[in-house]
């Protein structure tokens, strides 16, 4: 227990206050013990001294009859009056006897002894004490104390008549030690008698106190005077409570001393007092006890609370702390435990504002970040799959622009829903990572569950959206990976799971799962990207002609210019293995520029030579992004001298609808150039009209999927049919591509499309080739027209 500590300073003050409460206790009764043992020692001196008067007063009266018997016995007055010395002595001698007397003698009226029971010699002598006779004289009879020969003796004198006095019989007891012993065992005082024997100090004559009590008593006598002894000095003899009675004496003074031993008075108090002392101790023992008891029970909830908050400083906010006190602490205890849910309340809200998408209350990058590191750990660990998948919104930003940014919000909430609501697994995590890009992570599934899994996804979001009345259609491209087939850190995984997602959008199959050769990064798309390079630098590319014929008039005043990439090793390769690549990487523009560059110098030539054609040449979103496109058009078309009536630009819906508002930009500025624009791959994106009312266009392409479906699919054909009126009602004139066969060239004359283009009429050719393929299609059509022509 430390010293400073609460629990013993609490024990330290409740031990001294008993302590001072016991002490003064133990003081208080001490002194009324002392103080009652005292006056207990006065009242029994004041007894005892009355004993003790009343004890000399019998032996004065025993003394006396005894001398009266004597005096008053016939024989012995007989013996008396005739001086028979020897019948005298044996008398007195007898009668002393009887009553134990010390002394007894025969005065002659003349004062000298006549017979004294010490024995003969004495005789002659004068009594040594004439005042006792004198006293008896006057009153009959008398007594008084009497030293002789230093021993005090209590001495009576009584008159022989016969019948006048002839002499007085004295008769005495001894004052010595048994009748000091004798009073003792009256009074239970100790007896002390005091004479002057030298006539200056005072000595011990009897006493009833043991030998080595008499020296003290002796010492502290020393020269004091009768008077003296009643004050002074033998107050303070020790530990003696004392009495003085001064006894009537006819020679020297005499005094007895009655003395009450302190020590065995205070005997029984002193058992009091032990006990009392005993109980003490055990007072403050319970005490001590009690303190420390009570210190702990007030110090140890707060040795709890101390360590709750300790808990609380580490982080630990699992458990409240007990309340079991009703009292101060307990209400501690209580605001305690209020303050650990505020803080858990609070840090959770911090940890939400740092891990949580806030538009959507889903888990931000983040926090998904930390998800899919930790399960990456834990899958490599124990050895099972996992997926992860990244999803993008097609069209959002066009939502965004014509819907505003709070419907935009709506949407993304909305959509945030639907994936988790469409997520089995508790231990499943979706996130947004920002913007329109979500995440997914399927912490135990292999590549074929997240399949099934993307594939629910995105039904979940073909039902269309509702935000605030308006109806919002869209579509997302998911991208999926797996660890470890597709890398074994988390930035790896995220990378390509986003290549994954571009190819998904691209190819517009909903999800992709990733593909090595999508990936602009992986050594093969690294070799392909320096070999398209040198390919675009030396002239490995070359462009195709597709010509699109008139169906009313069967002329051919359009082609569409396709890139073909004929590789020295590899072969031929398909524009559709490299544009795609091209586009991500960037170097579209490049291609774009070559592309441009060669097919507006071929129109020029084909002018030269007198061939009206016009030229459309394919242009990627990333080219629309480019703020420099028209600008660069402009200069070839300036170069060349190519009338920018003569270039068309095809570009699809969806690179359009990518991001509209800037398309619609450049397409303005290209329009102004006088360049005409033709909305390619129509039908397969989500193109709105009011955004096609707004463009530049001047023609639209019907997707080759809907022109080869026509001839056995009725939705197709519905398609076609409807995208045709669509067209025309707008004023534009409509291309039906990928025309394959004669039945579907007929049936898109009679749907009245303009203008047709497919293998039908010819696949994309060579420059040269073109130019004879269009001398024999002009002979046949001229063929035809005479045929039909010629009345039958
Ligand atoms: P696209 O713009 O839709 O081009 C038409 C594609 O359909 C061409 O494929 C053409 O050969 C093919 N085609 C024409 N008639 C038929 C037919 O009757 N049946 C079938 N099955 N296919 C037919 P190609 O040349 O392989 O080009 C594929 C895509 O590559 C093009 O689709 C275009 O998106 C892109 N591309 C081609 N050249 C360029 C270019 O110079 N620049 C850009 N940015 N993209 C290009
Ligand atoms: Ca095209
Ligand atoms: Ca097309």
């Amino acid at each position: 227990m430390r010293i400073h500590s609460l629990r013993s300073r609490i024990a330290l003050v409740f031990v001294l206050l008993m302590l001072a409460v016991q002490a003064a206790a133990f003081v208080v009764i001490s002194t009324v013990i002392a103080s009652n043992a005292h006056r207990n020692v006065e009242d029994q001196l004041s007894v005892g001294e009355r004993v003790f008067q009343e004890v000399l007063h019998s032996n004065a009266g025993k003394l006396t009859q005894a001398a009266g018997v004597v005096a008053a016995d016939f024989g012995f007055r007989a013996a008396v009056a005739s001086h028979d010395q020897t019948t005298v002595t044996s008398a007195l001698q007898n009668h002393g006897d009887r009553i134990n007397a010390d002394v007894v003698m025969l005065v002659g009226l003349d004062g000298k002894l006549i017979a004294d029971s010490r024995g003969p010699t004495h005789a002659g002598e004068s009594f040594a004490f004439p005042g006792l006779i004198r006293k008896a004289e006057r009153s009959g009879d008398a007594s008084t104390i009497g030293v002789i020969n230093g021993r005090p003796y209590q001495l009576v004198a009584v008159p022989v008549k016969a019948p006048l006095v002839i002499a007085w019989v004295t008769m005495g007891f001894a004052i010595d030690d048994a009748l000091a012993r004798e009073t003792r065992g009256l009074t239970s005082l100790d007896v002390s008698f005091l004479g002057k024997p030298d006539g200056k100090h005072w000595t011990v004559l009897a006493t009833s106190l043991e030998h080595t009590a008499r020296q003290p008593l002796q010492a502290s006598l020393a020269a004091a005077a009768p008077a003296d002894l009643h004050a002074g000095p033998l107050d303070r003899v020790d530990d003696y409570g004392t009495r003085v009675v001064l006894l009537a004496s006819d020679s020297e003074p005499v005094v007895a001393i009655l003395q009450r031993s302190l020590k065995e008075a205070m005997a029984p108090y002193h058992r009091l007092q032990t006990t009392l002392f005993i109980l003490t101790l055990i007072g403050v023992a319970v005490s001590i006890g009690g303190s420390v008891f009570t210190a702990r029970s007030v110090t140890r909830p707060i040795g709890a609370l101390t360590r709750f908050s300790q808990r609380i400083g580490q982080g630990d906010y699992s458990e409240p702390i007990a309340v079991s006190h009703r009292d101060e602490i307990g209400e501690l205890a209580a605001a305690f435990n209020q303050m650990r849910e505020g803080i858990a309340e609070r840090e959770t809200r911090i940890m939400d504002l740092a891990y949580q998408d806030r538009l959507t209350g889903l888990p931000n990058r983040a926090l998904f970040n930390d998800r899919l590191q930790q399960a990456i750990v834990v899958a490599l660990r124990l050895g099972h799959p996992l997926s992860a998948m990244m999803m993008d919104l097609d069209r959002f930003k066009y939502v965004n622009d014509t819907l505003g940014h709070h419907i935009g919000d709506l949407l993304l909430d909305e959509v945030g829903k639907r994936l988790r609501a469409n997520l089995l697994r508790a231990s499943d995590t979706v996130a947004r990572l920002g913007g329109d890009e979500f995440a997914i992570l399927l912490p135990t599934d292999n590549v074929d569950a997240a399949k099934i899994v993307a594939a629910r996804l995105l039904k979940s979001l073909e039902t269309p959206i509702v935000v605030e009345g308006q109806v919002v259609d869209v579509g997302a491209s998911i991208g999926i990976v797996s660890c470890p087939d597709n890398g074994r850190d988390m930035h790896t995984l995220l990378r390509r799971a986003d290549v994954a997602m571009y190819t998904a959008k691209r190819a517009n199959t909903g999800f992709a799962i990733y593909d090595e050769r999508d990936d602009q990064h992986s050594a093969e798309r690294l070799s392909l990207m320096s070999e398209l390079r040198h390919a675009v630098e030396h002239d490995e590319l070359t462009l195709h002609y597709q010509p699109k014929v008139d169906l009313a008039t069967r002329a051919v005043k359009y082609v569409e210019a396709l890139v073909r990439w004929e590789h020295p090793t590899r072969g031929f390769i398909a524009p559709d293995q490299f544009i795609p690549f091209a586009e991500q990487t960037g170097y579209i523009k490049s291609i774009s520029r070559w592309v441009a560059e060669k097919a507006i110098r071929q129109c020029a030539q084909w002018h030269a030579l007198g061939l009206d054609l016009k030229v459309s040449i394919n242009v990627s979103a990333r080219d629309l992004m480019q703020a420099e496109l028209p600008e660069t058009l402009d200069a070839l078309l300036r170069k060349y001298e190519v009338d920018p009536g003569s270039l068309w630009i095809e570009i699809t819906e969806s690179a359009i609808m990518d991001d509209p508002n800037h398309a619609i930009a450049t397409l303005d500025q290209l329009h102004q150039l006088g360049i005409r624009l033709s909305i390619d791959d129509f039908g397969t994106g989500y193109s709105s009209l009011s955004y096609l009312k707004r463009m530049p266009v001047h023609e639209l392409k019907i997707d080759r999927s809907f022109v080869m479906g026509m001839a056995d699919d009725k939705d197709d054909e519905t398609i076609v049919r409807s995208t045709i009126n669509l067209g025309h009602n707008m004023g534009l004139k409509v291309v039906a591509e990928g025309v394959e066969d004669a039945a579907t060239l007929a049936h898109l004359k009679t749907l009245r499309c303009d203008l047709a283009q497919g293998y039908h009429v010819s696949r994309p050719l060579p420059p040269d080739k073109l130019e004879s393929w269009l001398v024999t299609w002009h002979d046949q059509s001229e063929a035809q027209l005479r045929e039909a022509d010629t009345p039958a």
